[in-house]
C-alpha cells in the first residue's frame, strides 16, 4: 500500500482542504494517520523561514533553499518514524515546494533537487492544479491573504514542469471541493 502521500500545489489551490478530507477518510477506514505540512514553523529552522516571509531578515533566495532542504529532513525524519509505525503520511506540501517556489525566485531547481536528496521521495504526489487567476479570484473572495499574481504564474509554471518529471497525479482544481476528494478517493481505489 502507498502509504506517504504529498499535496502540492500554487497558494490557495485546495491542498491543506484535500489533505485533511483524505486524511479524515483514512482515519474513518480505521487506518491510523499523519496529517502534517511544511514548513514547520515552530521549529528553529521554520522560525527563521517565517522571519524570512514576514521581511524582518532578508536572505538570499539560495540560503532560504538550503534553510527549506534543512526544515525539510527534520521533518522527513518525523514523517519515516511515522511511517515506521504503520501510518500513513498526508503532508501539505513536500520537496517540490521548494523547487517551485525558490526556482520561482531564480535558484536552479536541478541544485534544490540535489540539496533536497536526502528527504526520501513519497509515494504519490497529488497536483491540485488550479490556475493562479483562478487562485486569485479565490483569494479574495474569501478575503484572504494577497499574493503577488506574477509570482503564482511563476510558480504555476514550474509545477506544470515538474507535474511531468516527477509523475505528479494532476488534479483538476477547479472543480468543488467535493468533486475533488471524490477524484483523489477514485484514483486511490
Ligand atoms: P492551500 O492549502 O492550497 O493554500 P486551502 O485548502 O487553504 O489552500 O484553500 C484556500 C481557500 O480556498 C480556503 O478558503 C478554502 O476553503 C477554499 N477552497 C479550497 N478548495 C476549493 C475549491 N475547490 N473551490 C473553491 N474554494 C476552495
Amino acid at each position: 500500500m502507498k502509504r506517504f502521500i504529498v499535496f502540492e500545489g500554487i497558494d490557495a489551490s485546495g491542498k491543506e482542504t484535500q489533505a485533511k478530507l483524505l486524511a479524515s477518510f483514512f482515519i474513518n477506514k480505521g487506518h491510523k494517520v499523519l496529517l502534517t505540512h511544511e514548513p514547520i514553523y515552530d521549529k528553529p529552522i521554520g522560525k527563521i523561514i517565517r522571519s524570512n516571509l514576514e521581511k524582518k531578515i532578508s536572505l538570499a533566495p539560495e540560503t532560504i533553499a538550503m534553510l527549506y532542504a534543512a526544515d525539510r529532513y527534520e521533518h522527513y525524519l518525523q514523517i519515516k518514524k511515522a511511517l515506521s509505525e504503520e501510518k500513513i503520511v498526508i503532508s501539505d506540501r513536500y520537496k517540490y515546494s521548494n523547487m517551485a517556489y525558490q526556482g520561482a525566485n531564480g535558484v536552479n531547481p536541478e541544485w534544490i533537487e540535489e540539496i533536497e536528496k536526502y528527504s526520501k521521495d513519497p509515494d504519490l504526489i497529488f497536483y491540485i492544479r488550479v490556475k493562479p487567476e483562478s487562485a486569485m479570484k479565490r483569494r479574495k473572495e474569501k478575503d484572504l491573504y494577497e499574493e503577488n499574481i506574477d509570482f503564482q504564474r511563476k510558480v504555476f509554471h514550474i509545477y506544470e514542469e515538474l507535474s511531468k518529471k516527477y509523475n505528479f497525479i494532476t488534479i483538476d482544481g477547479e472543480k468543488s471541493i467535493d468533486e475533488i476528494h471524490k477524484d483523489i478517493i477514485k484514483y486511490l481505489e
